[in-house]
């Protein structure tokens, strides 16, 4: 592995692992989706990361696939939204990146919003929990689990546990199980601290504040077990970044490091 240039934005010498942002849609539900008991609707972004190793290009999540895409400027849907040119393909070739040259794709589970991109990086190998590619497989919908999406013919390491990206501290997966059997969520080692990649197992900064559970998540113990898990790497000072959150989302710099 070698380092891959960011033509938009240069490492400077010395500089370590950088994180870039990104939202590729959003999906429109009832806020009970991500905090049980809530009312109403909320406008959610589906967001997803480049993380840019001196070792290589890794993906945490791809967001939305190509299926769900509406032509820029056309109406938006009132469920699940995309416009060309928000996809994950999209915000990294806006970055000046080949996404041939994205060596990995940490899955954090296969559920469509967050693997729909998987295929148009043909040269990744995808992390993924065994219990989430087991239960994707024997589950497969069409809709919510897409087999089209998460079978994409580019080699699988199935993780059980913890995983060690380049071996050196920097980007370690680790299971956070609850949403589904095998969700996993990451640590990335930048030079301003850790930022954890929650993905599902965390949508809402409320969800970690205050304990809370989505609706429906395939097992409540194990759900609540993974937010204590991220309660403890916050008390050590690191910063967790929810998935679907809207207030969060907009603090949030894209196209550049997160800081
Ligand atoms: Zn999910």
């Amino acid at each position: 592995m070698s380092a891959v240039e960011i033509p938009s934005a240069p490492r400077k010498p010395g500089e370590g692992v950088r994180l870039f942002a990104f939202t590729v849609g959003y999906v429109h539900l009832p806020l009970s989706y991500f905090l049980k008991g809530e009312q109403g609707e909320v406008k959610a972004p589906v967001t997803a990361f480049l993380i840019d190793h001196p070792k290589g290009l890794v993906l945490f999540d791809t967001g939305l696939g190509q299926r769900f895409v509406r032509p820029r400027g056309s109406p938006a849907d009132s469920f699940i939204d995309i416009e060309q040119g928000d996809t994950m393909l999209e915000r990294v070739r806006a970055l000046g990146v080949d996404p041939a040259d994205v060596r990995w794709i940490i899955s954090s589970h296969f559920h469509a919003d967050h693997c729909g991109g998987n295929g148009q990086f043909p040269n990744a190998t995808i992390i993924i929990g065994k219990a989430e590619h087991d239960f994707a497989r024997d589950n497969a919908d069409g809709q919510l689990y897409c087999r089209e999406e998460f079978d994409t013919g580019q080699p699988l390491l199935k993780v059980h546990g913890e995983h060690d990206v380049f071996g050196d501290g920097t980007v370690v997966v680790f299971a956070t199980a609850g949403h589904t059997p095998g969700h996993q969520s990451a640590r990335v080692r930048t030079d301003g601290g850790d930022i954890v990649l929650t993905a599902d197992c965390c949508t809402m900064q409320r969800s970690l504040e205050e304990f809370r559970l989505p609706e429906h998540c395939h097992d409540a113990d194990q759900a609540l077990a993974s937010l204590k898990l991220l309660a403890g790497l916050r008390q050590k000072g690191a910063r967790v970044f929810p998935s679907h959150d809207p207030d969060f989302w907009e603090t949030v710099a894209k196209n550049v490091p997160v800081r």
